[in-house]
């Protein structure tokens, strides 16, 4: 089973970095999705693939048109929070009122309800695990941000496995997609998206898609942009991570979704048979 993800925030939204965190400061950046986004939807439409869209509610709000498209395309939509902040930053309090204007700004422009999300940067971790509590409060069904493993950000490594699986928290329970991870000698290695799919050859992608039973990928529109500018003063492990292989990424998911078949989250819902699956308490 490939899952096919696409998270939809601007070139800027940049995470470990104070340049590029709050509303104010995109301001003074140019827009660059529009044109990020027809590229996708061009390879998409073309090689007949569905796919997820994890929105943030700003996208929705700056760029509507782009959300309407998606779901006139018949692609589904879910949330990537409201304004990108790292979840285990944010008080209870920040999370639920971010989380909350995602939604609502997500559905006013689509008419449909969101029950799909992932956390900026994965960041969930055992200290803020009673997120789970609040996405399910405001009628999430399906999360889709355990990253099972280390991470500068974020990363659940003790969450233990890397496939669908029921998370039970408190008296909630919700389905949780995490990101697939490849065992190879000894290390498990991700693949799958970000600045992972940028370093490694494709013949190492294919040969890894090959020999794994679940693949959930996780694209951002600027993985795919060489032209975006760089944001000044990052670190140079950052630096490194946001800017590695962009000229080479679109040729290789171009070449990814030939050679393999994937769906959207919603389709891998229904034909998991969920009473099989591993049950995670947290
Ligand atoms: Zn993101």
């Amino acid at each position: 089973m490939n899952i096919l993800t696409f998270d939809i925030e601007e070139w800027f939204h940049i995470l470990d970095n104070d340049s590029t965190k709050t509303e104010k400061e995109w301001s003074n950046y140019e827009y660059r999705l529009d044109a990020n986004m027809d590229r996708i939807f061009e390879l998409l439409d073309r090689k007949n693939q569905k796919a997820t869209f994890f929105c943030l509610g700003w996208v929705a709000r700056e760029f509507p048109h782009i959300l309407k498209k998606i779901d006139a395309m018949g692609f589904e939509i879910a949330t990537h929070s409201d304004r990108h902040q790292l979840a285990y930053e944010q008080t209870k309090d920040e999370f639920k009122n971010d989380l909350e204007s995602s939604i609502n700004s997500i559905e006013d422009v689509i008419g449909k309800k969101v029950s799909i999300y992932r956390a900026p940067g994965f960041s969930i971790k055992e200290e803020n695990k009673w997120v789970f509590e609040e996405l399910v409060k405001q009628g999430i069904e399906i999360d889709c941000s355990i990253f099972p493993a280390k991470r500068t950000h974020g990363g659940f490594e003790s969450y233990g496995h890397a496939e669908p699986s029921i998370l039970n928290i408190g008296d909630v329970s919700l389905k949780e997609f995490p990101i697939n991870l490849f065992e190879m000698a000894n290390k498990n290695l991700i693949f799958s998206g970000g600045g992972y799919f940028r370093i490694f050859p494709y013949w190492m992608i294919k040969s890894m898609m090959n020999r794994s039973d679940y693949v959930m990928t996780y694209f951002h529109p600027r993985d795919f942009d060489p032209d975006q500018p760089m944001i000044e003063n990052l670190s140079a492990a950052r630096r490194f991570k946001s800017y590695v292989g962009l000229g080479t990424a679109f040729t290789k998911l171009e070449r990814l979704i030939t050679d393999f078949d994937f769906m959207d989250v919603s389709q891998a819902d229904n034909i998991i048979e969920w009473e099989k699956q591993k049950i995670i308490t947290l």
